[in-house]
């Protein structure tokens, strides 16, 4: 074990698209038919947006959960700052769309029949379907680490339980005690989630237990908007001083130096590549991701995990009238986020229904903004707008940008208003 490294590790929208296009199969003056799977961020929007393309496509949704909590905005339920009900949404607002929305667990797609079954035992025949489950956990990377061990020890990285188990966890700590966070290899949900929250933690931590600490393992080099973050660390909670509230410590690249290699869940300890243990009272271990579950069983995903997709129209590479959107799909130059599987709804909504109608799709454009709140009146954000790229490889930026270094404190305070009407507008775009 290198000492000298290691201490260096520690401090230092809407859019018409195409694809291949076809004569639509639909028989003249049958019904179309959509099965949506999964209604988080990208299947509701999808389905909502599908229905006011083309009224006349019967659009049926299937969601397991009866609500769905958003992540966006989970990391205010941890500090306090807002209720677990807060990010708490229904599925009538749809149902007004016209979509028809089930809610069941889907077991199976058969591209060839065209089907989707349900646990419930229903079969939905489709001429399309968007399958958008969202992530899973590769839980086989860290050893101790599990399902079950979850329950005790949170990920919170699917808000709802688990994010009321671990804020409970962070009330019940005792001031002076030590918050271990232990964010995932990339590619993962929401990149500056990790840092967010251990910026909303912190914040609490501030106001009513502020001998107490928060150590990051990082199994990466550096993250997203890492220079605003350090700032804001600086600027509100000492960061880079003795009494430092938040100590991160990253990995050199390629290394998995200060990663998490084993979680013993009895001692409330975690082990890194290092070989150091690090002793926590409260522990959040985020695991490394790949797509969620549906989207294997039914034959979506390559060797990465993920489910390769045209990007024009997010119809997938491997089975034909699948279209795979959000988390799960390789929308190669665009985050894993909300605001991005909004984006891409639209998109493959509006594709869809230009399919089915027989025309070509046009061209698309995309949109994703991330914002973070660090603290009490600072908020941070980072925006940008894409296209895809001439020869349909990759989603490309083609404006966008950072929160200014040298914002004012003024300018901060507004980026906290902005990253909740944001919340507002997106909550009220997918489930209003
Ligand atoms: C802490 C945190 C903070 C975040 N903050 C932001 C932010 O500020 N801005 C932002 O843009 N993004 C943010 N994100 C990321 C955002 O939450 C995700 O990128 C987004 O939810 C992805 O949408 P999705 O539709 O792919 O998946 P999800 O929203 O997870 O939806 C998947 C849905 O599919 C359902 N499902 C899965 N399998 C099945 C099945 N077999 N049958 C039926 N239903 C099924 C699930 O129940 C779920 O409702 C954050 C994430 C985290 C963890």
């Amino acid at each position: 074990m290198n000492i000298s490294r290691r201490r260096f590790i520690q401090v230092s929208g809407l859019a018409t698209v195409a694809g291949a296009v076809g004569a639509p199969y639909i028989a003249m003056g049958a019904t179309k038919k959509v099965v949506v799977v999964g209604g988080g961020t990208g299947g509701a929007t999808a389905a909502k947006y599908l229905r006011m393309a083309d009224p006349s496509i019967e659009v049926t949704l299937i969601e397991a959960n009866p609500h769905y909590y958003t992540c966006y905005m989970s990391n205010e339920v941890l500090s306090g700052e807002r209720t677990l009900d807060s990010i708490r949404f229904g599925y009538t607002g749809l149902g007004k769309h016209g979509v028809k929305v089930v809610n069941d667990m889907v077991t199976g797609i058969d591209a060839k029949a065209r089907t989707v079954t349900t646990k419930g035992g229903k079969t939905f025949n489709y001429d399309r379907c968007i399958v958008a489950p969202g992530i899973d956990f590769k839980w086989d990377t860290i050893e101790g680490y599990d399902a079950n061990v979850a329950e005790r020890i949170p990920h919170a990285w699917k808000a709802g339980t688990q994010t009321a188990l671990l804020r409970r966890q962070l009330e019940s700590m005792r001031d002076g005690g030590t918050v271990v966070i232990c964010p995932p290899g990339n590619p993962f949900r929401c990149p500056p989630g990790p840092y967010e929250r251990a910026s909303q933690i912190a914040h609490y931590l501030k106001q009513h237990k502020p001998k107490s600490k928060i150590i990051i393992l990082d199994p990466k080099p550096k993250f997203s908007k890492m220079g605003l973050f350090v700032q804001g660390w600086k600027d509100l909670y000492g960061y880079e001083t003795d009494n430092s509230m938040i100590d991160w410590r990253g990995s050199a690249q390629g290394s998995n130096d200060n990663a998490v290699v084993k979680v013993d869940a009895g001692s409330m300890s975690v082990t890194t590549g290092f070989d150091d243990v690090v002793k926590a009272d409260v522990l959040n271990v985020i695991p490394n991701q790949k797509a969620g579950k549906i989207a294997f069983d039914a034959g979506l995903t390559n060797d990465s995990g993920w489910c390769p997709i045209d990007l024009h129209t997010f119809e997938s590479k491997i089975h034909p009238n699948i279209h795979v959107i959000g988390d799960a799909s390789i929308a190669k130059g665009m985050p894993k986020s909300g605001y991005a599987a909004n984006s891409e709804a639209k998109v493959c909504a509006a594709s869809i229904a230009a399919l089915l109608n027989g025309h070509e799709p046009g061209t698309p454009a995309y949109v994703n903004t991330c914002y973070s709140i660090v603290g009490k009146d600072y908020g941070i954000s980072v925006a940008a707008v894409y296209k895809l790229a001439e020869d349909g490889s990759k989603i490309t930026k083609v404006s966008g940008g950072l929160t200014p270094k040298d914002a004012s404190a003024e300018a901060r305070k507004r980026e906290v208003g902005y990253a909740h009407s944001w919340f507002k507008n997106i909550t009220s775009d997918i489930f209003g």
